[in-house]
């Protein structure tokens, strides 16, 4: 997927520092980050949004990640949000799950 902007941050076309890294998914700080910390969770795999999650696995996956995200950066209280689809805010059509933290 050339035009997913997460997918060309995956293939290394896009510059980000990855703060996590697994078979599965990886995690970027947020480039507008709405709290003191903002981490998205992205599965590797091009997935438009959670209404195309087939195996409920990756979810499973994605929150273990999650788990040991916020232990590797110390977030003890946090949000999880995902967006799916246009009018609930979702912009990038590709599964990720925000953690936002204060
Ligand atoms: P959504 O609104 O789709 O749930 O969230 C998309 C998020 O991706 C937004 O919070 C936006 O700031 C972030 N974002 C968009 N493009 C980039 C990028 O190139 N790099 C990073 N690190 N975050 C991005
Ligand atoms: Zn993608």
């Amino acid at each position: 997927m050339n035009d997913c902007v997460f997918c060309r941050i995956l293939n290394k076309e896009i510059p980000s520092q990855f703060i996590y890294e697994d078979d599965f998914c990886f995690a970027i700080n947020d480039i507008n980050p709405k709290a003191k910390k903002h981490i998205l969770v992205i599965p590797k795999a091009h997935i438009e949004s959670l209404n195309e999650v087939e195996d409920l696995n990756l979810i499973k996956n994605l929150f273990s990640a999650i788990k040991k995200i916020n232990k590797q950066e110390n977030i003890k209280e946090f949000k999880t949000l995902i967006n799916t689809g246009k009018s609930a805010g979702q912009e990038v059509f590709h599964l990720h799950i925000h953690i936002l933290a204060n």
